[in-house]
């Protein structure tokens, strides 16, 4: 077994870490001394007093993760095969749900290991790497999650980045490869999946209350405008919902190609639609000018954007973002404002859509409020990984 690194922490942070707080941020750390990726860190108070065992391995945020509080607990293959069982045992109803065929199965720190989570897409299974830490135990997970589950395959992603930028390989890893695109099903919808193409594979599965409620509720008859809409999969849920016609926007040139296949999957006629590549804040101006408007606007940018002649980030920017939105959206419509930015609270987002209807001079009302679904399981004693926020805003 690797060599154990003791470290100190601070006294504030022993205090959170004691009640369950999972990260080890470099800030807390007292101990001065070189930590390599992968190895095992036995944390203490500034007395020496255990308080867990855990890995280093730098991602933004924090440079490792507590894996148990047990000091006689070694992390090992039986250690991933007890909490990958355990995971596997809590989405019992995810993996018996026929109409839903792709979840979370695996969610970091949600499910005990920071820095791994694991998605399900009808049969296969994606491991996604956030550091080079938690990398350097795949060895025992794969061997872990081929005792806990029976699998088609297995692909890899490796969200760290080694030497720049994130490196096209082959993230096969075992069983048989797949052949795609893979066809999933969400609540019923059909969903284009590539394992094989980059690190984003065709869905965020974190949405997937959210595109239920727009198909369920709020999408018949109505005219829908899905801005960042990547491969559309909240055009493709309003139209399955009646919409009478969805716009969607995106800037980069593949969604085009991307949105008319998951149409083209559910049967939907993708030529009825507008599929547009623009940069959303160009499109903006040309929906101002042309004088349309919409029932409903979904918001779902990423974080952080930086395009030719905007650079938009939602901590600094979505209160501008709703403002354009609110513009065009139709008295008694609804804008779907989504984030999945952590470095901000729900509360500081409702702050930003009072601000925006504020200086349009106009009113509204909260309708309905989303947060991350349930195989996206998060941590009490770590809230920034609920992440997600998703606000119903009617338009008064
Ligand atoms: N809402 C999507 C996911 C969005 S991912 C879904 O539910 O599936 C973020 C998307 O925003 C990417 O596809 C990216 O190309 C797009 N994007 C980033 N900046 C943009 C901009 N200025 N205008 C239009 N699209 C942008």
């Amino acid at each position: 077994m690797a060599d154990v690194t003791t470290i100190k922490v601070k006294k504030q942070t022993a205090e959170k870490m004691k009640k369950g707080f999972p990260l080890i941020e470099k800030a807390a750390v007292l101990t001065n001394i070189e930590m390599e990726e992968g190895s095992i860190l036995s944390v203490t108070d500034e007395a020496g007093v255990f308080i867990g065992k855990g890995y280093y391995g730098k991602q933004n945020k924090g440079i490792g993760w507590i894996l148990t509080n047990n000091q006689s607990e070694s992390i090992d293959r039986l250690f991933f095969v007890n909490r990958l069982q355990a995971a596997i045992n809590r989405r019992r109803s995810f993996y018996q749900d026929a109409e839903t065929t792709t979840f979370r199965v695996f969610n970091g720190e949600g499910d005990g290991v920071g820095g791994l989570t694991i998605d399900y897409y009808d049969g296969y299974y994606v491991c996604t790497w956030y550091s080079e830490g938690i990398y350097h135990f795949r060895r025992d997970i794969y061997e872990a999650l081929k005792e806990v589950v029976s699998f088609k395959g297995v692909y890899e992603k490796k969200r760290f980045a080694g030497k720049g930028q994130y490196v096209e390989d082959d993230d096969f890893v075992m069983g048989e490869r797949g052949e795609f695109p893979l066809l999933v099903k969400e609540n019923g919808m059909n969903v284009a999946i590539y394992l094989n193409d980059g690190p984003m594979v065709g869905v965020f599965l974190d949405q997937r209350d959210v595109r239920k409620k727009i198909r369920d509720t709020y999408a018949k008859g109505k005219n829908v405008l899905n801005t960042f809409s990547y491969t559309g999969a909240f055009s493709v849920a309003a139209a399955l919902g009646g919409a009478k016609h969805t716009t969607s926007v995106d800037l980069a040139k593949r969604s085009l190609a991307k949105t008319i296949e998951q149409f083209s999957v559910n049967s939907i006629d993708y030529e009825a639609q507008d599929i547009i590549v623009m940069d959303v804040f160009q499109y903006f101006k040309f929906a101002k000018k042309k004088e349309k408007s919409f029932d409903v606007v979904i918001l779902d940018p990423p974080s952080f954007a930086r395009s030719k002649k905007h650079t938009f980030s939602a901590a600094k920017d979505y209160t501008g973002l709703l403002q354009e939105a609110i513009a065009i959206t139709r008295k008694n419509g609804v804008i779907v404002a989504s984030t999945n930015c952590s470095t901000f609270s729900m509360e500081k987002f409702h702050g930003f859509i009072k601000d925006a209807f504020k200086k349009e001079k106009s009113s509204y009302e909260i309708v309905e409020e989303y947060s991350l679904p349930d195989d996206f399981r998060t941590s009490k004693s770590y809230r920034e990984g609920d992440y997600l926020k998703v606000v119903f805003v009617k338009v008064k």
